[in-house]
């Protein structure tokens, strides 16, 4: 497959301007240039359809990372497009409550196994914030334990590598376990089992669940008195309309969901049992200004009603298990399967590298989506498929895939990726 002619010169231009007035130029790190092969991936996309992007430069991609996961159903889709525009026309805030915020209420919890109350956030660092600050005051304990990222608030990165300008004082707060490592909380809960309010973890990321991890888990916070919090921010609507406690058939005490609520509006909600926002109501404070504004409401219930009229969530399941067959039969067929693999299950997948003799797992992930986006496929650090990815983009992609091997391959065997890479290797987050 031929490489495709590519400019990245106003790309460019708008990244040497942005870096002068924008903290790394970017608002999401996972958009920003460091998580991408500097000087060969676009940095600005301008607009999208379906499943395809065109950058600011003109250059058409299929988009793998769906807006950072954002997209279920694709970019532009008409029917939560139209309700948008439907809402524009009434109003976008209002000075009380809006109707539209029933709606949706409503709809979640017909579909969310958890969901008897909830409260609508912005982005999913708030809910999953909300969500800590509801157990902390329902159990009136004050210390957590997490798994993975869960947003960029103090509660959350006090133990990361990313910590300045968080009080020290916090990390005393927040202890990290490990997936499918029981006995990492076993511990935790061990040493401070008392003071624990609340576990909160993703249902799944690319790892399976074994040996009944997630039951498990849940009985061990219950044991100690602590409440069980889903992450669903990546996970929901996606593995299934009710998430991926539905998927697993395991329901928490709250659960938070964001990303894939509405087509790429922001609004995220955090959710659980009605007895636990009961409970603490008269004396937590949770309010933001914009919890009801009305595009991200319209956009939602729209979303969601397509999600379950269309049954999105058995496309991606159907879509992502192709993917990933393909993938991995290409690796196979390259005789690559050491080093290359894609992982996770449909809904959520990710292409894994590993280091060989001198070339370090990131310098392989680089090349691998080097080779992909001069072929006109925009690989991110995940890859999120959607109700717009078709069979005749995945065959475009194996094509692409199948010479990215190929140099892979070739880079593996001479020991040497600087000879290949022709920008930065990229830098993981944290
Ligand atoms: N939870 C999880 C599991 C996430 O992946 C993210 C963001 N990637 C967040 C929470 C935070 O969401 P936001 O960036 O919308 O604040």
């Amino acid at each position: 497959m031929k490489v495709l002619k590519r400019s990245l010169k106003r790309s460019n231009e708008y990244y040497a301007r942005a870096t002068k007035v924008i903290m790394d130029g970017t608002q999401l790190y996972s958009k920003g240039t460091k998580i991408n092969v500097q000087g060969v991936s676009p940095i600005y996309l301008q607009r999208g359809k379906g499943c395809h992007v065109w950058d600011v430069d003109g250059t058409e991609y299929i988009d793998y990372g769906m807006a950072v996961g954002t997209l279920i159903l694709g970019y532009g889709y008409p029917a939560v497009n139209n309700a948008i525009k439907k809402q524009l026309d009434e109003g976008t805030n209002f000075s009380l409550v809006h109707p539209k915020e029933v709606e949706l209420a409503e709809l979640l919890v017909e579909h969310i196994p958890c969901a008897e109350m909830m409260r609508f956030e912005k982005t999913g660092s708030s809910a999953t914030t909300a969500a800590i600050r509801l157990a902390r005051a329902y159990t009136g304990r004050e210390k957590v334990i997490r798994g993975e990222y869960h947003g960029w608030h103090d509660w959350c990165l006090a133990n990361s590598t990313h910590n300045l300008g968080i009080p020290k004082v916090l990390q005393d707060y927040v202890f990290t376990g490990k997936y499918n490592d029981l006995e990492s909380y076993k511990m935790l809960f061990e040493q401070h089992g008392e003071s624990i309010a609340a576990v909160i973890t993703e249902v799944i990321e690319f790892e399976e669940p074994k040996d009944n991890f997630l039951p498990k888990l849940k009985e061990l916070a219950h044991k100690y008195g602590a409440l069980i919090i889903f992450d669903e921010v990546v996970t929901g609507f996606r593995f299934s309309l009710g998430g991926a406690q539905e998927y697993f058939n395991i329901v928490p005490d709250l659960a938070t969901f964001g990303k894939g609520m509405s087509n790429g509006m922001p609004i995220s909600a955090v959710t659980g049992r009605a007895e636990i926002f009961d409970k603490v109501h008269e004396h937590i404070f949770i309010s933001t200004t914009f919890g009801g504004e009305c595009l991200s409401l319209a956009a939602a219930i729209a979303n969601v009603t397509e999600l379950h009229e269309k049954k999105v969530p058995d496309y991606l399941w159907d879509i992502g298990k192709k993917l990933k067959n393909d993938f991995n039969k290409l690796i196979n067929e390259h005789e690559l399967q050491e080093y290359i693999q894609c992982i996770g299950l449909p809904p959520r997948l990710n292409l894994s590298y590993k280091a060989s003799d001198k070339i370090t797992a990131i310098e392989l992930k680089s090349l691998g989506m080097q080779e992909m986006v001069k072929r006109g496929i925009l690989f991110t650090w995940t890859i999120f498929t959607s109700f717009s990815l078709h069979d005749k983009d995945i065959e475009k992609t194996m094509e692409a895939f199948d010479d990215s091997l190929k140099v892979c391959k070739q880079a593996i065997q001479d020991n040497d990726v600087k000879k290949y890479l022709e920008g930065k290797p990229i830098v993981p987050i944290l």
